[in-house]
């Protein structure tokens, strides 16, 4: 017996996991840790009070300088953890306990080796009460007109804001600003109401923008470094500010920081907010470093239309691989049959707002190819949405890679985009919004 255990201990030191690195995402949607290792690891989880926590035991590995790191990666506003503490439970099981900020619901699953990683123990812990999205969109806007309504008040003075009940004949001030004039009297007893700058709009259109990659997936990294990921969401982040900058639109970010989101979430979010439109933000790399130029793409019904848009989708539709999404969540499977449904309105809406935003691109930047191309990706796949996805140059141009990171360069990229979905809607106004959800 004794001579077994000694067996069994040498061949376990001699197959024991070393850790390549530790890695967290912190995000509002969800926080992610992943230990990546040269082995395949496996663990256990489990909840517990006081202080709330989750208790996880990693086997087959034993306490090291590179796991420790973990304790001072958790950043001090990570939405969801508190402090790490790691040690060695038991011979050959490290147990990490994270302290919870929230009630958080984790998922614990392992990914294979691809791309540039080796395996990886992920930990997603995500927030038990999923906040309302378009609740928290109709919010943020209206708490922006009344501070915009309430910057314009205070910069005509105090005395022209308190005119509620006014006894002279308001001022001549602009509409969005008049009090109610005294001849009105038909409803006295009504008090002055919330100032609407621009008019009322009929309803708020939404634009759900969608930079591409994020966390785990760096997406495509440029000759000099610059990761897609970082480009696509400076990109993305400023175009969010002008569209809300536009009366009666605002914007939604699938992501707002670096964080994996995997593609059928991106879609979902889309939906959540009843989005008019998606656009879908990328620079990628390309198979060789002369290709340039930016391009748009659409949904396709019956196979892309040219071997680069086939060979683009299907680069783009392996993110979730590199990202690394959990197989066994229950939703992912609903989602895909959901986007099965796409139909052909969704696709000609998607090449008329191509067409308008291929044509502002122009203006600005090479074209890769003059007409918007199309082809099987999923992200586009919202059956109800007019969905783009503007690969904005490539990284792999170390020509295009410098204006990709110059700021005048994107600026131009921003107005190029925000004047195509203006052209677009000007064209095609949005129908009263249906209830769906
Ligand atoms: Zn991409």
């Amino acid at each position: 017996m004794g001579t077994l255990a000694l067996l069994l201990g040498a061949r376990d030191l001699a197959f024991g996991a070393s850790i390549i690195a530790v890695r967290v995402w912190p995000a509002a949607d969800y926080t992610r840790v992943t230990i990546e290792s040269d082995t395949a690891l496996s663990a256990k989880h489990f909840m517990a009070e006081n202080p709330s926590r989750v208790v996880i035991d990693v086997d087959g590995l034993e306490l090291s300088p590179a796991l420790r790191e973990l304790v001072g990666k958790v950043r001090s506003d990570d939405p969801f953890i508190g402090g790490v503490r790691v040690g060695q439970n038991q011979p050959r099981v490290v147990r990490l306990v994270l302290d919870l900020k929230q009630a958080t619901a984790p998922q614990v699953f392992t990914l294979a080796p691809v791309a540039a990683y080796q395996h990886r123990l992920v930990f997603d812990l995500y927030p038990t009460h999923e906040r309302d999205p378009l609740l928290a969109l109709i919010r943020e806007k209206e708490s922006a007109e009344q501070q915009a309504a309430k910057a314009v008040q205070d910069a005509l003075g105090e005395f022209i804001g308190r005119l509620d009940k006014p006894v002279l004949p308001a001022p001549a001030a602009s509409g969005a600003l008049a009090a109610p004039p005294v001849a009105a009297a038909s409803a006295p007893m009504t008090p002055a109401p919330a100032p609407e700058p621009g008019g009322k709009m009929e309803r708020l259109i939404i634009v759900a923008l969608d930079p591409g990659h994020g966390g785990e997936d760096p997406g495509a990294i440029g000759p000099s470094g610059l990761r897609e990921k970082d480009v696509v969401l400076q990109v993305a982040l400023q175009l969010r500010e002008h569209i809300n900058a536009l009366p009666g639109m605002r914007a939604m970010l699938t992501r707002d920081a670096d964080f994996f989101v995997p593609l059928h979430e991106r879609v979902r979010k889309a939906r959540r907010v009843q989005a008019d439109l998606f656009v879908s933000i990328h620079a990628d790399a390309f198979m060789t470093p002369q290709a340039r130029g930016a391009s748009v793409f659409a949904l396709s019904r019956n196979g892309a239309s040219s071997a680069t848009a086939r060979w683009m989708a299907d680069h783009e539709n392996a993110a979730d691989l590199v990202g690394g999404v959990n197989i066994k969540a229950k939703d992912a499977t609903v989602v895909r049959t959901l986007l099965d449904m796409s139909t052909t309105a969704q696709i000609k809406d998607s090449l008329k707002l191509g067409g308008e935003v291929l044509g502002q691109i122009g203006k600005v930047g090479h074209l890769h190819r003059g007409s918007v191309e199309q082809a099987g990706f999923a992200v586009l796949k919202a059956p109800d949405i007019p969905s783009i996805l503007v690969e904005t140059g490539f990284v792999s141009n170390p020509e295009e890679e410098s204006r990709l990171r110059d700021p005048r360069y994107q600026a131009q990229l921003v107005a190029a985009l925000t004047a195509g979905i203006k052209r677009y809607f000007a064209k095609n106004p949005p129908l009263a919004r249906q209830r769906a959800l």
